[in-house]
Protein backbone atom coordinates (compact mmCIF):
# COMPACT_ATOMS: atom_id res chain seq x y z
CA UNK A 1 0.00 0.00 0.00
CA UNK A 2 1.49 3.77 -0.99
CA UNK A 3 1.32 5.62 2.45
CA UNK A 4 -0.75 8.96 2.11
CA UNK A 5 1.51 12.22 2.43
CA UNK A 6 1.09 14.17 5.37
CA UNK A 7 2.06 17.72 5.51
CA UNK A 8 3.45 19.40 8.52
CA UNK A 9 2.29 23.54 9.42
CA UNK A 10 5.34 24.32 11.39
CA UNK A 11 9.22 22.94 10.40
CA UNK A 12 10.42 23.35 14.45
CA UNK A 13 11.83 20.49 16.52
CA UNK A 14 8.55 18.69 17.18
CA UNK A 15 7.46 18.41 13.41
CA UNK A 16 11.60 17.27 12.89
CA UNK A 17 10.73 14.21 15.53
CA UNK A 18 7.64 13.40 14.12
CA UNK A 19 9.68 12.61 10.75
CA UNK A 20 12.08 10.80 12.42
CA UNK A 21 10.00 8.31 13.08
CA UNK A 22 8.31 8.96 10.22
CA UNK A 23 10.71 8.21 7.97
CA UNK A 24 10.82 4.15 9.58
CA UNK A 25 7.29 3.72 7.83
CA UNK A 26 8.37 5.76 4.29
CA UNK A 27 6.00 8.14 4.58
CA UNK A 28 6.41 11.02 2.95
CA UNK A 29 6.75 14.42 4.64
CA UNK A 30 6.61 18.26 3.26
CA UNK A 31 7.01 21.44 5.87
CA UNK A 32 5.66 24.61 5.60
CA UNK A 33 7.55 27.21 7.74
CA UNK A 34 8.84 30.88 7.79
CA UNK A 35 11.98 30.53 8.74
CA UNK A 36 14.31 28.84 5.32
CA UNK A 37 16.69 27.36 8.30
CA UNK A 38 13.96 25.43 10.60
CA UNK A 39 14.78 22.44 12.01
CA UNK A 40 12.97 20.32 9.27
CA UNK A 41 14.16 22.51 6.15
CA UNK A 42 16.76 19.38 5.59
CA UNK A 43 14.40 17.11 6.28
CA UNK A 44 11.26 16.96 4.07
CA UNK A 45 10.26 18.74 0.57
CA UNK A 46 9.94 22.09 2.37
CA UNK A 47 8.06 25.22 1.62
CA UNK A 48 8.94 28.78 3.00
CA UNK A 49 5.88 30.12 3.95
CA UNK A 50 3.84 32.28 6.73
CA UNK A 51 1.71 29.93 8.61
CA UNK A 52 -0.97 32.45 9.24
CA UNK A 53 -1.41 33.20 5.88
CA UNK A 54 -4.27 32.28 3.86
CA UNK A 55 -3.22 31.65 0.55
CA UNK A 56 0.13 30.32 1.94
CA UNK A 57 -1.50 27.17 3.98
CA UNK A 58 -4.15 26.61 0.98
CA UNK A 59 -1.30 26.69 -1.63
CA UNK A 60 0.60 23.88 0.52
CA UNK A 61 -2.00 21.66 1.76
CA UNK A 62 -3.35 21.24 -1.76
CA UNK A 63 -0.52 18.90 -2.31
CA UNK A 64 -0.94 16.75 0.87
CA UNK A 65 -2.97 13.91 1.67
CA UNK A 66 -3.10 14.39 5.03
CA UNK A 67 -2.44 17.58 7.32
CA UNK A 68 -1.60 18.38 10.43
CA UNK A 69 0.41 20.71 13.09
CA UNK A 70 3.01 21.05 14.66
CA UNK A 71 1.89 24.57 16.40
CA UNK A 72 -1.39 26.53 17.28
CA UNK A 73 -1.02 30.05 15.28
CA UNK A 74 -2.15 29.07 12.13
CA UNK A 75 -4.45 29.89 9.36
CA UNK A 76 -7.22 27.92 10.19
CA UNK A 77 -9.72 29.51 7.71
CA UNK A 78 -7.46 27.65 5.45
CA UNK A 79 -7.11 24.24 6.89
CA UNK A 80 -11.30 24.89 6.70
CA UNK A 81 -11.28 25.48 2.68
CA UNK A 82 -8.54 22.54 2.54
CA UNK A 83 -11.04 19.99 4.49
CA UNK A 84 -14.16 21.21 1.87
CA UNK A 85 -11.11 19.71 -0.55
CA UNK A 86 -11.83 16.44 0.47
CA UNK A 87 -8.59 16.59 2.56
CA UNK A 88 -7.57 15.17 6.15
CA UNK A 89 -7.18 17.43 8.69
CA UNK A 90 -5.81 16.74 12.07
CA UNK A 91 -6.21 18.18 14.84
CA UNK A 92 -9.56 19.35 13.54
CA UNK A 93 -9.52 23.38 11.89
CA UNK A 94 -12.16 23.46 15.00
CA UNK A 95 -10.10 21.94 17.49
CA UNK A 96 -7.15 24.61 16.49
CA UNK A 97 -9.93 27.51 16.58
CA UNK A 98 -10.93 26.84 20.15
CA UNK A 99 -7.14 25.99 21.55
CA UNK A 100 -5.57 29.15 20.00
CA UNK A 101 -8.05 31.70 22.24
CA UNK A 102 -7.53 30.69 26.18
CA UNK A 103 -10.90 32.42 26.45
CA UNK A 104 -12.35 29.77 24.66
CA UNK A 105 -10.43 27.23 26.54
CA UNK A 106 -11.31 27.93 29.56
CA UNK A 107 -14.97 28.41 28.22
CA UNK A 108 -14.76 24.85 26.84
CA UNK A 109 -13.32 23.26 30.24
CA UNK A 110 -16.39 24.71 32.07
CA UNK A 111 -18.94 23.78 29.74
CA UNK A 112 -17.89 20.61 29.86
CA UNK A 113 -17.02 19.61 33.78
CA UNK A 114 -13.53 19.84 33.32
CA UNK A 115 -12.17 21.12 36.73
CA UNK A 116 -9.86 24.13 35.93
CA UNK A 117 -9.64 27.00 38.44
CA UNK A 118 -12.38 29.85 38.60
CA UNK A 119 -11.68 32.78 36.19
CA UNK A 120 -13.30 35.88 34.42
CA UNK A 121 -12.51 37.32 31.27
CA UNK A 122 -10.98 40.90 30.92
CA UNK A 123 -10.96 42.80 27.88
CA UNK A 124 -8.10 45.44 28.99
CA UNK A 125 -6.07 46.62 31.55
CA UNK A 126 -8.82 48.93 32.92
CA UNK A 127 -11.07 45.86 33.12
CA UNK A 128 -8.44 44.53 35.17
CA UNK A 129 -8.03 46.99 37.80
CA UNK A 130 -11.80 47.43 37.92
CA UNK A 131 -11.68 43.70 39.21
CA UNK A 132 -8.86 44.11 42.16
CA UNK A 133 -11.30 42.21 43.97
CA UNK A 134 -10.78 38.53 42.04
CA UNK A 135 -7.08 39.26 43.13
CA UNK A 136 -4.63 37.17 44.13
CA UNK A 137 -5.16 35.65 40.08
CA UNK A 138 -3.12 34.84 37.43
CA UNK A 139 -3.37 37.56 33.93
CA UNK A 140 -3.17 35.61 30.76
CA UNK A 141 -3.69 37.11 27.75
CA UNK A 142 -6.32 35.59 25.16
CA UNK A 143 -4.35 35.19 21.98
CA UNK A 144 -0.59 34.89 21.00
CA UNK A 145 0.60 33.88 24.42
CA UNK A 146 3.17 31.01 25.46
CA UNK A 147 6.11 30.00 27.20
CA UNK A 148 5.15 32.21 29.83
CA UNK A 149 5.36 35.14 27.40
CA UNK A 150 1.28 35.66 28.27
CA UNK A 151 1.18 35.02 31.58
CA UNK A 152 1.43 37.82 34.83
CA UNK A 153 1.11 37.24 38.53
CA UNK A 154 -1.07 40.01 39.94
CA UNK A 155 -0.91 39.66 43.17
CA UNK A 156 -2.59 42.85 44.98
CA UNK A 157 -3.32 46.05 43.68
CA UNK A 158 0.03 46.98 43.78
CA UNK A 159 0.81 44.81 40.61
CA UNK A 160 -2.22 45.98 38.42
CA UNK A 161 0.30 48.01 35.79
CA UNK A 162 1.53 44.33 34.88
CA UNK A 163 -1.65 43.55 33.66
CA UNK A 164 -2.48 43.21 30.08
CA UNK A 165 -3.66 45.98 28.02
CA UNK A 166 -5.34 43.67 25.72
CA UNK A 167 -8.32 40.74 26.00
CA UNK A 168 -7.61 38.24 27.70
CA UNK A 169 -8.54 36.46 31.37
CA UNK A 170 -7.72 36.66 35.14
CA UNK A 171 -7.64 33.29 36.75
CA UNK A 172 -7.48 32.59 40.65
CA UNK A 173 -3.83 32.05 41.88
CA UNK A 174 -4.67 28.53 42.95
CA UNK A 175 -2.32 26.63 45.48
CA UNK A 176 -0.20 23.82 42.96
CA UNK A 177 1.69 21.12 44.46
CA UNK A 178 2.92 20.05 40.97
CA UNK A 179 2.40 20.27 37.55
CA UNK A 180 1.68 17.43 35.41
CA UNK A 181 1.17 16.76 31.75
CA UNK A 182 -0.61 14.22 30.31
CA UNK A 183 -0.72 12.80 26.75
CA UNK A 184 -3.94 11.59 25.11
CA UNK A 185 -4.42 10.63 21.71
CA UNK A 186 -7.62 9.73 19.78
CA UNK A 187 -7.62 8.08 16.76
CA UNK A 188 -10.58 8.05 13.62
CA UNK A 189 -12.66 5.20 15.26
CA UNK A 190 -12.77 6.65 18.37
CA UNK A 191 -10.02 4.84 20.24
CA UNK A 192 -8.40 6.73 22.69
CA UNK A 193 -5.15 6.03 25.17
CA UNK A 194 -2.96 7.96 27.16
CA UNK A 195 0.56 8.16 28.29
CA UNK A 196 0.78 8.18 32.04
CA UNK A 197 1.16 11.33 33.56
CA UNK A 198 4.73 13.52 34.04
CA UNK A 199 5.92 15.87 36.42
CA UNK A 200 7.08 18.86 35.19
CA UNK A 201 9.83 21.54 37.15
CA UNK A 202 10.17 24.85 35.12
CA UNK A 203 12.74 27.39 35.43
CA UNK A 204 12.04 30.14 37.59
CA UNK A 205 12.96 33.03 35.60
CA UNK A 206 12.55 31.51 31.73
CA UNK A 207 8.82 29.79 32.91
CA UNK A 208 10.20 27.18 30.38
CA UNK A 209 9.68 23.27 31.24
CA UNK A 210 13.40 22.67 32.18
CA UNK A 211 12.67 19.03 34.23
CA UNK A 212 10.72 16.55 33.70
CA UNK A 213 10.08 13.36 35.41
CA UNK A 214 8.52 10.01 34.18
CA UNK A 215 6.44 8.86 35.58
CA UNK A 216 5.15 11.69 37.93
CA UNK A 217 5.54 11.28 41.62
CA UNK A 218 2.15 11.36 42.50
CA UNK A 219 -0.51 8.90 44.08
CA UNK A 220 -1.84 5.89 41.97
CA UNK A 221 -5.20 7.47 42.52
CA UNK A 222 -4.11 10.94 41.27
CA UNK A 223 -2.44 9.74 38.34
CA UNK A 224 -5.30 7.76 37.76
CA UNK A 225 -7.77 10.72 38.17
CA UNK A 226 -5.78 12.87 35.73
CA UNK A 227 -5.97 9.67 33.05
CA UNK A 228 -9.64 10.36 33.29
CA UNK A 229 -9.66 13.84 33.15
CA UNK A 230 -7.45 14.14 29.99
CA UNK A 231 -9.66 11.42 28.64
CA UNK A 232 -12.84 13.31 29.03
CA UNK A 233 -11.43 16.25 26.92
CA UNK A 234 -10.02 14.61 24.03
CA UNK A 235 -13.58 12.46 23.74
CA UNK A 236 -15.27 16.03 24.50
CA UNK A 237 -13.22 17.40 21.82
CA UNK A 238 -13.98 14.81 19.40
CA UNK A 239 -10.62 15.64 18.18
CA UNK A 240 -8.23 13.07 16.13
CA UNK A 241 -4.40 13.48 16.94
CA UNK A 242 -2.15 13.99 20.07
CA UNK A 243 -3.54 16.28 22.99
CA UNK A 244 -1.31 16.90 25.49
CA UNK A 245 -3.36 18.48 28.68
CA UNK A 246 -1.49 20.21 31.36
CA UNK A 247 -2.44 20.11 34.76
CA UNK A 248 -1.95 21.21 38.54
CA UNK A 249 -2.23 18.91 41.40
CA UNK A 250 -3.33 20.67 44.26
CA UNK A 251 -2.29 20.13 47.93
CA UNK A 252 -5.38 18.46 48.53
CA UNK A 253 -4.25 16.09 45.26
CA UNK A 254 -7.19 17.78 43.50
CA UNK A 255 -6.55 17.95 39.77
CA UNK A 256 -6.92 21.42 37.66
CA UNK A 257 -6.58 21.29 33.88
CA UNK A 258 -4.51 24.77 33.07
CA UNK A 259 -4.30 24.27 29.44
CA UNK A 260 -3.95 22.06 26.22
CA UNK A 261 -2.15 21.47 23.33
CA UNK A 262 -3.13 19.64 19.88
CA UNK A 263 0.09 19.01 19.12
CA UNK A 264 3.20 16.23 19.92
CA UNK A 265 4.69 18.22 22.89
CA UNK A 266 7.77 18.93 25.22
CA UNK A 267 6.48 17.23 28.21
CA UNK A 268 6.05 14.07 25.42
CA UNK A 269 9.83 13.77 24.69
CA UNK A 270 10.48 11.57 26.94
CA UNK A 271 8.45 8.79 25.33
CA UNK A 272 11.23 8.25 22.54
CA UNK A 273 13.46 6.43 24.93
CA UNK A 274 10.85 5.53 27.99
CA UNK A 275 7.71 4.39 27.05
CA UNK A 276 6.59 1.47 24.28
CA UNK A 277 5.39 3.56 21.70
CA UNK A 278 6.91 7.71 21.00
CA UNK A 279 4.06 10.44 21.82
CA UNK A 280 5.43 11.25 17.93
CA UNK A 281 4.72 7.41 16.61
CA UNK A 282 1.33 7.80 18.31
CA UNK A 283 0.31 10.83 16.50
CA UNK A 284 1.31 8.99 13.43
CA UNK A 285 -0.98 6.26 14.23
CA UNK A 286 -4.19 8.32 15.21
CA UNK A 287 -3.55 10.45 12.29
CA UNK A 288 -3.32 7.36 9.82
CA UNK A 289 -6.02 5.77 11.60
CA UNK A 290 -3.55 2.26 12.44
CA UNK A 291 -3.96 0.77 15.89
CA UNK A 292 -2.74 3.13 18.44
CA UNK A 293 0.55 1.85 20.49
CA UNK A 294 1.27 0.36 24.24
CA UNK A 295 1.66 4.08 26.38
CA UNK A 296 3.48 2.15 28.90
CA UNK A 297 6.35 3.15 30.38
CA UNK A 298 9.51 0.76 30.41
CA UNK A 299 11.88 2.79 32.11
CA UNK A 300 11.85 6.02 34.46
CA UNK A 301 13.20 9.13 32.79
CA UNK A 302 14.52 12.49 33.49
CA UNK A 303 14.35 15.27 30.44
CA UNK A 304 16.26 18.04 30.21
CA UNK A 305 15.77 21.18 28.45
CA UNK A 306 18.46 22.38 26.45
CA UNK A 307 18.21 25.83 26.46
CA UNK A 308 20.03 28.75 25.08
CA UNK A 309 22.38 30.64 27.81
CA UNK A 310 21.75 33.54 28.99
CA UNK A 311 24.27 36.17 27.07
CA UNK A 312 24.63 34.94 24.06
CA UNK A 313 22.75 34.91 21.02
CA UNK A 314 24.62 33.86 17.37
CA UNK A 315 25.90 30.62 15.85
CA UNK A 316 25.12 27.72 18.06
CA UNK A 317 28.26 26.30 19.99
CA UNK A 318 27.04 23.16 22.39
CA UNK A 319 29.93 22.85 24.89
CA UNK A 320 29.97 19.63 27.26
CA UNK A 321 28.65 17.19 24.66
CA UNK A 322 31.69 14.65 25.38
CA UNK A 323 30.83 14.70 29.37
CA UNK A 324 27.10 14.08 28.55
CA UNK A 325 28.28 11.30 26.26
CA UNK A 326 29.88 9.22 28.96
CA UNK A 327 26.54 8.58 31.02
CA UNK A 328 24.75 5.23 30.42
CA UNK A 329 21.87 6.11 29.94
CA UNK A 330 22.03 9.60 28.32
CA UNK A 331 20.26 10.60 24.67
CA UNK A 332 21.31 13.56 23.25
CA UNK A 333 18.79 15.13 21.26
CA UNK A 334 19.89 18.94 18.90
CA UNK A 335 17.49 20.48 16.77
CA UNK A 336 19.58 21.61 14.28
CA UNK A 337 18.79 25.18 14.77
CA UNK A 338 21.45 27.62 13.80
CA UNK A 339 20.81 30.49 15.50
CA UNK A 340 21.16 30.36 19.79
CA UNK A 341 19.18 33.15 21.35
CA UNK A 342 18.47 33.20 25.33
CA UNK A 343 16.12 30.86 26.81
CA UNK A 344 15.45 29.33 22.60
CA UNK A 345 14.93 25.69 23.10
CA UNK A 346 18.11 24.37 21.36
CA UNK A 347 17.46 20.55 22.25
CA UNK A 348 17.07 17.97 25.23
CA UNK A 349 18.60 14.98 26.79
CA UNK A 350 16.87 12.07 28.27
CA UNK A 351 18.09 10.03 30.53
CA UNK A 352 17.27 6.72 31.38
CA UNK A 353 17.88 4.91 34.92
CA UNK A 354 15.44 2.61 36.79
CA UNK A 355 17.15 3.81 40.38
CA UNK A 356 15.43 7.59 40.74
CA UNK A 357 18.37 8.49 42.93
CA UNK A 358 20.84 8.06 40.01
CA UNK A 359 18.59 9.18 37.48
CA UNK A 360 18.15 12.80 39.07
CA UNK A 361 21.74 13.24 39.75
CA UNK A 362 22.48 12.68 36.32
CA UNK A 363 19.80 14.98 35.62
CA UNK A 364 21.61 17.59 37.55
CA UNK A 365 24.68 16.73 35.52
CA UNK A 366 23.58 17.15 32.32
CA UNK A 367 21.74 20.53 33.12
CA UNK A 368 24.88 21.76 34.45
CA UNK A 369 27.66 20.30 31.68
CA UNK A 370 25.76 20.90 28.71
CA UNK A 371 25.33 24.68 27.03
CA UNK A 372 24.69 26.09 24.52
CA UNK A 373 26.45 29.20 23.82
CA UNK A 374 27.56 31.50 20.55
CA UNK A 375 30.61 31.25 18.44
CA UNK A 376 32.46 34.88 17.95
CA UNK A 377 31.24 36.69 15.32
CA UNK A 378 33.86 37.67 12.80
P1 LIG B 1 1.92 29.31 28.91
O1 LIG B 1 0.81 29.16 27.93
O2 LIG B 1 2.76 30.49 28.65
O3 LIG B 1 2.69 28.04 29.16
P2 LIG B 1 0.44 28.85 31.35
O4 LIG B 1 -1.00 29.19 31.34
O5 LIG B 1 0.80 27.41 31.25
O6 LIG B 1 1.20 29.71 30.26
O7 LIG B 1 1.10 29.43 32.67
C1 LIG B 1 2.49 29.38 32.90
C2 LIG B 1 2.77 29.01 34.33
O8 LIG B 1 2.16 29.95 35.23
C3 LIG B 1 2.17 27.67 34.74
O9 LIG B 1 3.00 26.62 34.37
C4 LIG B 1 2.07 27.84 36.26
O10 LIG B 1 3.32 27.62 36.88
C5 LIG B 1 1.68 29.30 36.41
N1 LIG B 1 0.21 29.43 36.49
C6 LIG B 1 -0.65 29.52 35.45
N2 LIG B 1 -1.92 29.62 35.87
C7 LIG B 1 -1.89 29.61 37.23
C8 LIG B 1 -2.89 29.71 38.26
N3 LIG B 1 -4.21 29.85 37.98
N4 LIG B 1 -2.48 29.66 39.55
C9 LIG B 1 -1.16 29.54 39.85
N5 LIG B 1 -0.18 29.46 38.94
C10 LIG B 1 -0.52 29.49 37.64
Amino acid sequence: MKSKSIGILGGGQLGRMLIQKGMDWNIPFSVLDPDPQAPCSQLASFTCGKLTDYEAVLAFGSSCDIVTVEIENVNTRALKALEQQGKQVFPQPEVIELIQDKRTQKKFFVDHGIPTADYMLTANRADVASNVDFLPAVNKLGREGYDGRGVQVLRSAEDLPKAFDAPGLLEKLVPIHKEISVIVVRNGEGLVTAFPPVEMVFHPEANLVDFLFSPAEIAPEVAERALVIAKEVIVELRMIGILAVEMFVTPEGGILVNEIAPRPHNSGHQTIEGNMTSQYEQHLRAILNLPLGDTRVIHPTAMVNLLGEEGFAGEARYLGLEGVLTIPGAYVHLYGKVITKPFRKMGHVTIVDDDLDSLKKKANFVKSTLKVTAWPSH
